[in-house]
């Protein structure tokens, strides 16, 4: 049966990486979560004070910086996904903290940034057999992939999501936050310069307003059969 790159491209918290996780365990393939990249490279500038919580930073520190991180994956069996190592240390937690998503698209914005993500995502993801979900894999890091997808939810049903995905984590955060954060990266995430979040040409629109986990999963598992993409 003939493997597959798979792009999950759409806006911050419509459910891309519960999707990509899924579709990952079902046909045995790697997910790649690229947003946890930025996040890590985030994350390293705000522990080595390259970046402040404003967002100000020196952008040529930052890029001078940025062969000082080295990410890692590794996958944890009982999770059933590759966690994040900035440097050797597992950030899967700290780099879903509401500072770094704050500050992430303001980091993901810079080209050189971009430049070397998209490089490792490529290489990762090079012997197919792949899903991914971010903003530009579709039209950026895999044009050619054979399915991509595009997610959207309304914006209601995307805060109360990530608040209770916070809340499940023992962390509370106001629907206020959330909302303001979720907007403003949506906002910069499409407005920026360099390989803006839109949707490719070829992809398809899914919106998961209305779908639980599994509705969604067995929607996209249909769609790979009608379109017979595993032949
Ligand atoms: O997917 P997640 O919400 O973790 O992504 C965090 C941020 O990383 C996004 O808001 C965006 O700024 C950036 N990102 C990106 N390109 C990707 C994935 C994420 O610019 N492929």
């Amino acid at each position: 049966m003939s493997r597959i790159t798979i792009a999950i491209d759409g806006y911050s918290s419509c459910g891309k990486s519960t999707l990509a996780k899924a579709l990952a365990l079902k046909l045995q393939y790697s997910f790649i979560d690229t947003g946890a990249m930025y996040r890590a490279v985030t994350l390293y500038l705000l522990e080595h004070q390259l970046i402040d919580d404003e967002g100000n930073m020196d952008e040529k520190a930052v890029i001078n910086s940025l062969s000082n991180i080295h990410l890692s994956f590794v996958y944890n069996d009982n999770l059933k996904f590759s966690e994040t190592f900035l440097n050797g240390e597992n950030v899967e937690k700290k780099i879903r903290d509401l500072r770094v998503s704050n500050l992430v698209s303001k980091v993901s914005a810079i080209k050189e940034v971009r430049t070397k993500m998209v490089l490792l995502q490529q290489k990762m993801g090079k012997e197919k057999g792949v899903v991914l979900d971010g903003r530009d894999i579709g039209t950026s890091v895999f044009p050619d992939a054979e399915l991509k997808l595009f997610m959207n939810a309304d914006e209601k049903i995307r805060i109360q999501r990530r608040l209770d995905e916070y809340t499940s984590k023992g962390q509370y955060i106001t629907e206020d936050e959330v909302r303001k954060n979720i907007s403003k990266r949506d906002y910069e995430d499409t407005h920026r310069k360099e390989s803006p979040l839109i949707k490719a040409d070829d992809a398809i629109i899914l919106d998961n307003s209305d779908l639980d986990k599994q509705q969604q999963l067995d929607y996209v598992l249909r769609l790979i059969n009608d379109l017979q993409l595993l032949k």
